[in-house]
């Protein structure tokens, strides 16, 4: 298949390769069941307008879609990046609808952002806009309707800001209307590296699976945000060499093994990957393409593109981010026998957290840290093994199989709650 159209469409397409040996149309005619499963219940498109410090004021777009909620309140992150457009946001909702399904999480899914080059707003006018629009968006979510959380360059600190705005606007504390909040404000313990240690453990799950132990293995790290740095710490702390490791600024690289303690220092100190003295600098192609026994891609999307997958030389590709691997390039490492752990499972932690968190609000109970982290550990081994068989059963990707278990999940509940 030849990757065309937009990111939305390339997703729909997908989707429905994936749903077609569970012959819904045969099984369920008349029930229009492909066009609901994969048309957005709400897409809500906003404008912000920021007084900057200077007395200027710009404007910027915002959005939030809310997928489908058969399975619960809308549950997704909020991404402030410049790349944030209508259509990349319902690809990214779209996903979390399966992936919440994928984890058997009780929610439903969403997505939301700001097309903002955020990261070149001073401190003050990132709070203006991050609580400007948690004021926008007071009367589309709620706890019990849609609740946000964070995603590409947005963190505890604006999902504090954002409920002290929402607090203030509705009058009334609801703590579990957004998840990864700072924890005094009601966060939970292990949020904020979640989706990291969740990569890392179905990738080393996967590994064990072709022979490969982790203490044997060698990775490389694509991004460096919240998602690739717990990745690439976690990898660390359980034996795996990470070779090469990069961000917006370009890669470093370290045949010996980069030392992921002094790197995160760098990067909290500089804000970047390029200039760390513990390894050379090479391009991003080149953490890609590295010599190394596993990928995390944890980036953006589009990342692995048909031509880079022909000179990946890694075994497993486990994807931190969000579609990641066009579908063209997916095709050839399967052919190349590269095992990929796709997105709707290898990502699933940050979320499956944001749920611990959610439940722990509700009952204004908080749990220890290994709780957290024992409840995310089996959540998402039980996710893996179940894919696993059945892909081995079935013969096919793993992305396939989780698709499968998805839509099963999802159409059972569409089946029971009807149509009227
Ligand atoms: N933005 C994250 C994701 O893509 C987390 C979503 C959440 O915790 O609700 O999975």
């Amino acid at each position: 298949m030849v990757d065309k159209g937009s990111l939305f469409e390339r997703a729909k397409v997908l989707f429905l390769t994936y749903a077609g040996p569970l012959g819904l149309e045969q099984k369920y005619p008349g029930q229009a069941l492909t066009t609901r499963l994969t048309t957005p219940d709400k897409s809500i498109k906003y404008r912000i307008s920021l007084g900057r410090d200077d007395g200027s004021v710009q404007v910027f777009p915002a959005y939030r879609v809310q997928f489908n909620d058969d399975l619960g309140p809308y549950k997704g992150g909020l991404r402030f990046h410049p790349q944030v457009t209508l259509d990349e946001v319902t690809a990214l909702a779209f996903w979390m609808y399966l992936k919440t399904a994928v984890v058997n999480l009780p929610f439903g899914g969403a997505k939301g952002g700001i097309a903002v080059d955020y990261q070149s707003l001073s401190m003050p006018e990132k709070e203006r806009l991050t609580k400007k629009f948690a004021l926008m968006l007071t009367n589309d979510i709620g706890a019990d309707t849609d609740i946000p959380a964070p995603d590409v360059n947005t963190g505890a600190r604006e999902m504090g800001w954002m409920l002290h705005a929402w607090r203030m606007s509705s009058g009334h504390y609801d703590r579990g209307m957004i998840t990864g909040k700072p924890v005094d404000m009601g966060g939970s313990l292990g949020r904020a590296e979640a989706t990291g240690r969740g990569v890392v453990i179905v990738l080393l799950e996967a590994a064990r699976d072709l022979g490969l132990a982790p203490e044997e293995a060698t990775a490389a790290v694509q991004g460096f945000g919240n998602v690739g740095r717990h990745a690439a710490l976690e990898l660390g702390r359980q034996g795996t060499k990470v070779v090469a490791v990069s961000d917006v600024s370009g890669g470093v690289m370290n045949e010996a093994g980069l030392d992921l303690e002094a790197l995160s220092a760098h990067v909290a100190r500089t804000g970047l990957v390029q200039g760390f003295p513990g390894g050379r600098s090479v391009g991003h192609l080149d953490v890609l393409t590295a010599k190394c026994d596993f990928l995390i891609p944890a980036a953006l999307e589009d990342a692995i593109t048909a031509a880079v997958s022909r000179d990946i030389q890694a075994r497993i590709i486990c994807e931190g981010a969000n579609g990641p691997t066009t579908q063209e390039a997916a095709e050839i490492l399967n052919r190349r026998g590269v095992q990929v752990v796709p997105d709707v499972l290898a990502n699933a932690g940050g979320v499956t957290v944001s749920y611990f968190e959610w439940v722990q609000n509700r009952q204004e109970f908080y749990w220890p840290i290994g709780k957290v982290l024992d409840r995310l550990s089996t959540k998402m081994v039980d996710a893996y093994r179940q894919i696993a068989e059945r892909a081995k059963e079935a013969r096919c990707s793993l992305r396939q199989s989780a698709y499968e278990i998805a839509i099963e999940r999802i159409v059972q509940i569409t089946m029971e709650r009807g149509v009227h």
